[in-house]
């Protein structure tokens, strides 16, 4: 390094070297560290911002989605001006503006079952801001196969709860939740909402991990929850411990490559739901004119700006009339959560012939 850029190394990063347990060593762990971010949203945008400030040399962005205005009463990486264009682009545009040193690979679609072993491969950490079950057993199953560590963070309303996973006798994401929630039990942030600054609270606790695991400092979060209540202001903390029986990290783990999350997260193939690879046998049926049902966007309007799956037709939850539903219906969301939970509810009033794509525009997109 010549003089001059290590005179500005020092002093860009002086109030970090100024702190004994951090200190030159410890800063440049950070400029050969990469860490991937999932998801460049409300958990993604503080935790990208601090990665880049504190000067991780190279940040990894894996985010499919476009910048929509509700996004940004949390999502602070982005901006007015980048309304309708991609999350992935707004972040790697706005890394480099604060930190022109830091190296950004940015991946430009859903992280899957496909690609995930692949792209967290060129990785030392996972850092997990995405909002759905079937993304999260998916990153926990493939950084215990690849060996990393998975800094996992979660929010809802006033709530926000992080852990880190997947460190050396440390649980998985397994151990502590073995099976996902029931479909439709657990609501997502665009229906039930969220505190805006709680995903600051959350992102930059993830980041802090990521940070203590790097320079290696400190007690880390593995074998804890730690839980944190806006309203009330307490953080509290639950023990959590490794499974030995495991499936995924166990003794003798009974997975060994990855799996079909979005099937395993809808509980199974059920009655109810239909998987991508019947949908597009469905469609297909029906533009032969062999069956006839109704396929239906229940996103809302401004969630179809990134497209919509061929052959649907719009029908918003927040006005949604079931009354005007004749014959089959398939129905669909982003993610598959609010359609199970309308499926539900048509079932309760009696419906019948009405089936969900439990795993939603994403899983659309996705392959
Ligand atoms: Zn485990």
């Amino acid at each position: 390094m010549s003089e001059q850029l290590d005179g500005d190394f020092l002093r860009r990063y002086s109030r970090h070297i100024k702190i004994d347990q951090v200190g030159e060593s410890g800063q440049r762990k950070l400029s050969s560290a990469r860490v991937l971010v999932v998801g460049a949203g409300g958990l993604g945008s503080p935790a990208l911002l601090y990665l880049a400030a504190a000067g991780v040399g190279t940040i990894g962005i894996i985010e499919f989605d476009s910048i929509e205005l509700s996004n940004l009463q949390r999502q602070i990486i982005h901006s007015e001006r980048g309304v309708g264009t991609s999350k992935a682009a707004s972040a790697a545009a706005r890394i480099a503006e604060l930190n022109s040193t830091t190296v950004v690979k940015v991946f430009d679609r859903p992280i899957s079952r496909e690609n995930a072993l692949d792209v967290i491969g060129g990785f030392d950490l996972v850092v997990d801001g995405s909002d759905n079950f079937a993304t999260r057993y998916l990153l926990n199953d493939a950084c215990v196969l690849a060996g990393k560590p998975y800094v996992w963070g979660s929010v809802l309303r006033f709530d926000g709860q992080v852990s880190v996973f997947g460190l050396p006798g440390g649980p998985c994401y397994r151990c502590v939740y073995p099976s996902p929630p029931e479909p439709g039990s657990v609501p997502n942030c665009a229906d039930a909402g969220v505190f805006g600054a709680i995903c600051g609270v959350i992102g930059s606790l993830q980041v802090s991990e990521v940070l203590k695991v790097i320079i290696g400092v400190g007690e880390v979060l593995s074998g804890r929850i730690a839980i944190f209540d806006a309203l009330s202001a307490r953080i509290e903390e639950v023990s959590i411990a490794r499974d030995i029986h495991c499936p995924m990290c166990g003794d003798s783990p009974s997975i060994t490559e990855l799996q079909d999350y979005v099937s395993f997260c809808a509980g199974g193939t059920t009655d109810d739901t239909v998987t991508r690879s019947q949908l597009i046998g469905l469609l297909q049926s029906r533009e032969r004119g062999d069956v006839e049902f109704t396929f239906i966007d229940i996103r809302e309007q401004y969630e179809l700006i990134h497209g919509q799956i061929p052959g649907s037709m719009s029908m918003p939850l927040s006005t949604f009339d079931p009354d005007a539903l004749i014959g089959d219906v398939i129905l669909y969301c982003q993610a598959g959560v609010r359609s199970e939970h309308l499926l539900r509810e048509l079932k309760a009033q009696g419906f019948s012939g009405i089936k969900h794509y439990a795993g939603g525009y994403i899983d659309w997109v996705s392959r």
